[in-house]
């Protein structure tokens, strides 16, 4: 089973990919970490996207869409990838298309985390993650149970998004609205669109999505 996450910033994608990974035995492929972890090594790729994604405005597709397909074609074997953060403009989801066919592949399900901006903004400013593991966390929401300890791997080091403030993340919300948005009138043109409640509670969210993913025979 082949899916993607679609949603604003901070609509809790990557922690519903992270769950459905544990459960489903599914590969998390996400662009936002691709991208930062080639800004942190300092390649190429990492030089041309860094300023792009300081701005909180889009890379150009056709180098996002090189990473996908990179990434999908190194893990072939695999039961199926949870795609977060890609695609977001329809050229975007025409190569997308394009590629899961020639691989003899296809894509099951298109989840839409519905979030109203105003809590966008709330919840992406007190966000943070282990620094060893990426185990998410909020300042209000989700703290760690042992102060300073991560629940996950015991990691001491936490670190918070660049793009996590609220000028960016105003910027990310307009380029989400604008070239993102859309895309969900192509799935849904496809019948692979089920929405969900993105308001609602992790645990809550993550039932909602299992029942769509049933629904697609999956
Ligand atoms: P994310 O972690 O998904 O919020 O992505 C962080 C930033 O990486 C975005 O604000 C964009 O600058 C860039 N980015 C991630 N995925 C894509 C994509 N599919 N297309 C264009 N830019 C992307």
């Amino acid at each position: 089973m082949n899916l993607v996450l679609l949603g604003p910033p901070g609509a809790g994608k990557g922690t519903q990919a992270k769950l459905l990974e544990d459960s489903r035995s599914l590969v998390k492929l996400s662009t936002g970490d691709m991208l930062r972890a080639a800004v942190a090594a300092g390649t190429e790729l990492g030089r041309k996207a860094g300023d792009i994604m300081e701005r909180g405005e889009l890379v150009p597709d056709d180098l996002v869409i090189k990473l996908i397909a990179e990434r999908i074609d190194a893990k072939g074997g695999v039961k199926g990838f949870i795609l977060d953060g890609f695609p977001r403009t329809i050229a975007q989801a025409e190569a997308l298309d394009r590629l899961l066919k020639e691989r003899h592949k296809r894509l099951d399900r298109v989840i839409v985390m519905e979030v109203d901006d105003d809590a966008l903004v709330e919840r992406i400013a007190g966000r943070f993650a282990c620094a060893d593991c990426g185990e998410g966390y909020h300042d209000l929401y989700k703290m760690p149970k042992v102060p300073g300890v991560c629940d996950r791997c015991g990691g001491t080091q936490f670190v918070r998004r660049r793009d996590d403030n609220e000028a960016v993340v105003r910027s990310r919300l307009k380029a989400y609205h604008a070239q993102t948005e859309p895309l969900i009138d192509y799935y849904t043109r496809q019948g692979k669109v089920r929405a969900v409640d993105g308001m609602a509670d992790i645990a809550t969210v993550q039932e909602e999505i299992d029942q769509a993913l049933e629904s697609a025979g999956a």
